[in-house]
């Protein structure tokens, strides 16, 4: 059993920087999170996507900013269950909840940071028979270092702006071939990622296959080729080292959904006062909560991880005074 002051499901940015500002009222924190490293959508969806909108940060990449967050949260010496779901969630007679993951890893604490983002991720999957065998081994659906693809033949699937901004990347010097194939001729991305990759396409810099779906994958061990088919005009082969279909990821809660909370359209309901939900002890932060103004930001989930930590430490000590200190006044006393 995995004990600790406040355990934090998910740890994307807004559950690291929770560890970081309870650190400072000296209560102990643990993550849990169903991917194998820290980050969120940042390390998952967009490492290598510059964010500009992070106070004191002209332009910093994703990736980097989870770096700097692990950085500034190691003296706190947080403890991670990676690679796990948070399934189950029960109280016991000490009024502590027991969180239990898939893989039955216990942990106990007398307060919960939800910081579930946009909950598990999962990947819309196309009907596409045979695609588990391939994936992994050229079938990918997340496109996490373009290095990856740098001298490949790539097949990119969809019409939203992952599909139209990664196929403007890849065509840029770094895949050998780069074939976008959208099942209708209009996309739905920004109008200005549509004109670069018509102008592209013109340029005879991808090639553009529209009003086509691929309906079938090949190779022998690995992907060597896709099969797609025309909306009037039959099937061909395409030859792909790799296909990447970016149909987005499907906003799964998961787990949690059953939790006994108050859930609107996917996201939680929380208290504005400090951003718990209806079941006292449980809070809910970052893109994974609602309220009226809600804005799905990383600076909104620092704010609100760092109210949260204030009454998080009175439900702990309701007998202790809590004074605001300034990290330049006191410093940052880690744990030993
Ligand atoms: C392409 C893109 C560009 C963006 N650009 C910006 C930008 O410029 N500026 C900005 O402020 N925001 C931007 N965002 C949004 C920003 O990434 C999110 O607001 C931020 O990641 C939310 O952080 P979070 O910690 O709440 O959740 P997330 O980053 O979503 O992390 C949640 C974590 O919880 C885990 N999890 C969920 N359920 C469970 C469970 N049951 N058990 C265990 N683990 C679980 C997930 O695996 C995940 O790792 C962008 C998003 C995208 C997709």
């Amino acid at each position: 059993m995995i004990q600790t002051d406040i355990l934090i499901i998910g740890a994307g940015p807004c559950g690291l920087f929770t560890v970081f500002e309870a650190g400072l009222l000296k209560l102990r924190c643990h993550l849990i999170d169903s991917l194998p490293q820290p980050g969120g959508q940042c390390s998952e969806i967009y490492p290598k996507k510059p964010i500009f909108d992070i106070p004191a940060y002209p332009e910093i990449l994703a990736g980097e900013l989870t770096d700097k967050l692990m950085e500034q949260i190691a003296p706190f010496k947080p403890g991670f269950t990676l690679g796990e779901r948070a399934e189950f969630i029960e109280k016991d007679d000490e009024d502590q909840f027991i969180v239990t993951t898939n893989r039955g890893t216990k942990h106990r604490a007398p307060v919960i940071a939800i910081a579930a983002g946009l909950g598990c991720f999962e990947p819309r999957k196309p009907p596409v028979e045979d695609l588990a065998d391939y994936e992994d081994k050229g079938v990918e659906y997340i496109i996490k270092d373009p290095e990856f693809y740098r001298g490949k033949k790539v097949v990119i699937s969809g019409g939203g702006d992952s599909a139209l901004d990664w196929t403007v990347f890849l065509a840029d010097g770094v895949a050998e071939e780069v074939t976008l194939v959208h099942r209708r001729s209009g996309f739905r991305g920004h109008p200005d990622s549509v004109q670069k990759v018509m102008d592209l396409a013109e340029a005879g810099k991808i090639n553009l296959v529209v009003n086509c779906e691929v309906t079938g994958v090949g190779g022998e061990g690995k992907l060597e080729k896709v099969v797609v088919k025309h909306k009037t005009d039959g099937e061909k082969e395409i030859v792909a080292d790799h296909w990447v279909p970016l149909f987005g990821l499907s906003p799964k809660l998961g787990p949690i959904a059953d939790w006994d909370l108050n859930i609107n359209k996917n996201s939680i309901e929380v208290d504005t006062l400090d951003y718990q939900t209806n079941v006292p002890g449980i809070y809910a932060i970052g893109d994974i909560n609602t309220y009226p103004g809600k804005l799905k930001l990383i600076l909104c989930g620092f704010h609100e991880a760092t109210l949260m930590v204030q009454s998080a430490f009175k439900r702990i000590y309701p007998d202790k005074n809590l004074v605001l200190k300034y990290t330049t006044v006191n410093g940052v006393n880690g744990f030993e």
